[in-house]
């Protein structure tokens, strides 16, 4: 079901200092995502999404961000791929992504969009003209195996895709890099494998890749994830039952020999392990980690 609603307010403060991505604002055009990562954190209830698979597309979002920005005294980066990926299919057709980094263009703010989809690369030219203030785009990547993310990213365009497009727009000069999370236990934690998405992604013009050796589980996400585990990977549910229980945060029983190993790769291939993030024009480069 694809429904329209109004919403009231459409950028939210962040209000930790975001030690990832920088982010002063957040923004979300749709509620729901059409990729129906098995894996995916926003099914819990806390986000209060009743049904993951209804779309809410927020019909009055441009508005409001014109209106927002225009009162915003302070410029800080704008997050954009959290609760759910901008260029969700149905982007395509609403086009609302496009439109509203053409607002931010407009009004000279810096953006981070996180994505798993290649469709980014249809805003090219926005994403540039954005970038001579500030423009980043970070893509999810769990595994590069192809074949594998078709089981844990039903929806979602395969990682080659997405590597070929973060070339292009490395080559474009937009500051980009993989957000390596998450990692499953059991699944996509094998050093050869997790190794290989720091080489491709050097290979395909990142400058960073954002490691997490591990998962987030919680209530009807772990639920979901679980059902899906039963269907393509029979016995895996026994074992994170036996692993995990209820632990929220479920680490790979390899996360600290990864870990070290990341390190070193990364430092090989010279590949950052966070991303240079926007710095208002004289302020003060605070270190972030
Ligand atoms: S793309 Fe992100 S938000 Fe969408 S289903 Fe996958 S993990 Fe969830």
């Amino acid at each position: 079901m694809i429904q329209e609603v109004e919403a009231k307010v459409l950028l939210s403060h962040v209000k930790q200092p975001d030690t990832w991505f920088g982010l002063k604002y957040n923004m979300n055009l749709y509620r729901g995502c059409q990729r129906q990562c098995i894996y995916c954190d926003s099914r819990s209830q806390c986000y209060r999404i009743e049904n993951f698979r209804d779309l809410l597309v927020k019909a009055n979002a441009l508005d409001l961000l014109r209106q927002e920005l225009a009162r915003k005294r302070v410029k800080g980066t704008i997050g954009t791929g959290s609760m759910n990926d901008p260029y969700m299919p149905l982007e395509k057709s609403q086009n609302l992504t496009g439109r509203a980094l053409q607002i931010i263009a407009q009004f000279r703010f810096p953006v981070h969009v996180i994505t798993k989809s290649d469709l980014v690369l249809r805003d090219l030219e926005t994403l540039r003209q954005i970038n001579q203030v500030y423009a980043a785009v970070s893509f999810s990547l769990s595994t590069t195996d192809d074949d594998l993310a078709r089981k844990l990213e039903p929806g979602a365009p395969s990682p080659s895709r997405r590597l070929q497009a973060m070339s292009q727009l490395a080559q474009a000069g937009i500051v980009t890099g993989v957000v390596m999370m998450p990692i499953l236990p059991f699944i996509t934690d094998g050093e050869t494998a997790v190794r290989d998405i720091a080489l491709q992604a050097r290979k395909h013009g990142a400058q960073y890749v954002i490691p997490t050796f591990g998962m987030t589980l919680r209530d009807r996400q772990r639920a979901y994830y679980y059902a899906q585990l039963d269907r393509s990977f029979p016995g895996l549910r026994q074992r994170y039952r036996r692993h995990f229980g209820d632990q929220y945060y479920c680490s790979s029983p390899n996360a600290r020999r990864l870990q070290d190993m990341f390190k070193e790769v990364c430092a090989e291939l010279g590949l950052e392990m966070r991303m240079p993030v926007y710095q208002q024009e004289g302020a003060r480069q605070l270190p972030l980690f």
